[in-house]
């Protein structure tokens, strides 16, 4: 049985929008550019809301060369919520229709490779080829724009209960249940977490979501404050070694489980060392270098060090959890601008002192 595609009155589109492009590291312009055009099962949409990540951040400085972007100029953006615009051939077989309300993610894999069948598309093993894979905002067109194109594998329905604004965090939580996930937190569980930044925040609810017993969050400044706001015991790692602070909060024995969402290399080495012997790390932070791992002590006190790469799956298992208020996204958010400025909302998000957490941008 096929299903007749619901019609709809589309006002026509522009040719042209407003994008923000990167024209090389750290040079950004808001040009006028062209109305992307959606292909075979990808749609067209009008983009709302757009959070900056750090990734965003990383990427316009142009700190990971020839790969996120593979070349500038580059439009950026992947955190974002909007509705569909146009539908491209065969979108609507999968009951899209103009008008409906989604949040996109960055991830539209292959889904014919190993990793993709098992559900782990986060690791498709097509990752960038031209055809097979595309990661928006990172090697294809993001959502900085006024309007953005997606596949239908990476856009997923909001609910009536959540804003545009609830949407373009529902990619960050999903990193966020990803992390928790991947730290495989268990009823009782003690968890620390390193980097209280969006990531770090959300992975601390989805932690409790998980039944961790008690949270621990490690950091320093406005975003440890942020984490105590929240009811998270804290650590500030200024105050002293963060190791032996989370020993002395466990009795001596360490945490159960660590979720490193700093992206330094310290970070990932405090992690390690604050784990009770058989504990597991997850880590999402990217360094920008290698880190010195004791292994030794990872031998011998059976400790497991897990990578965590965007989510797979978790997109419309958090929004249920958002709505209810569990994942707390809406308490993250510190900044709103419009797309035309940009430049002044991004380095806002890098200034430490403006206590930036989340800054959403309206195209
Ligand atoms: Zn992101
Ligand atoms: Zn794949």
């Amino acid at each position: 049985m096929s299903v007749a595609p619901r019609t709809t009155s589309a006002p026509p589109l522009p040719a042209t929008m407003e994008a923000l492009v990167v024209v090389e590291p750290n040079r950004l312009e808001i040009r006028e550019v062209p109305v992307p055009v959606p292909g075979p099962n990808q749609v067209l949409a009008r983009v709302r809301v757009v959070s900056i990540c750090g990734t965003d951040a990383h990427l316009i400085r142009g700190d990971y060369p020839g790969f996120w972007p593979p070349s500038f100029p580059f439009i950026p953006g992947h955190e974002w919520a909007g509705e569909i615009a146009a539908l491209g051939p065969g979108a609507a077989r999968y009951g899209w229709a103009v008008g409906d309300r989604v949040a996109g993610t960055s991830h539209d894999a292959c889904g014919v490779c190993q990793k993709c069948v098992e559900g782990r598309y986060n690791l498709c093993e097509n990752y960038g080829k031209e055809g097979l894979h595309r990661q928006y905002g990172h090697n294809t067109q993001g959502a900085d724009a006024t309007y953005v194109v997606h596949g239908v594998k990476s856009i997923f329905r909001l609910p009536d209960g959540l804003s545009f604004e609830d949407g373009a965090l529902i990619d960050p939580a999903s990193i966020a249940l990803h992390t928790a996930n991947r730290g495989g937190v268990a009823p009782g569980d003690t968890v620390a977490i390193t980097g209280p930044g969006t990531i770090g925040l959300l992975a601390g609810d989805c932690a409790r979501v998980r039944g961790a017993g008690r949270v621990i969050v490690v950091g320093r400044g406005d975003r440890l404050a942020k984490a105590a706001a929240l009811g998270f015991d804290t650590v500030d790692y200024g105050a002293g070694d963060p190791v032996a602070a989370v020993r002395a909060m466990t009795g001596g024995l360490g945490a159960d489980v660590a979720l490193e969402c700093a992206g330094v290399p310290e970070a990932v080495q405090w992690c390690l060392a604050l784990l009770r012997r058989g504990g597991r790390c997850a880590a999402v932070g990217i360094p920008v270098r290698g880190v010195e791992v004791a292994m030794q002590r990872l031998v011998l006190d059976e400790l497991e060090l897990a990578g965590v790469r965007a989510s797979a799956g978790e997109m419309r298992r958090v929004m249920p959890l958002v709505e209810q208020g569990r994942i707390r996204v809406r308490e993250m958010v510190t900044h709103r601008f419009p797309l035309g400025r940009y430049e002044e909302a991004l380095a806002t998000f890098n200034d430490r002192s403006s206590g930036a957490i989340k800054i959403l941008v309206a195209p």
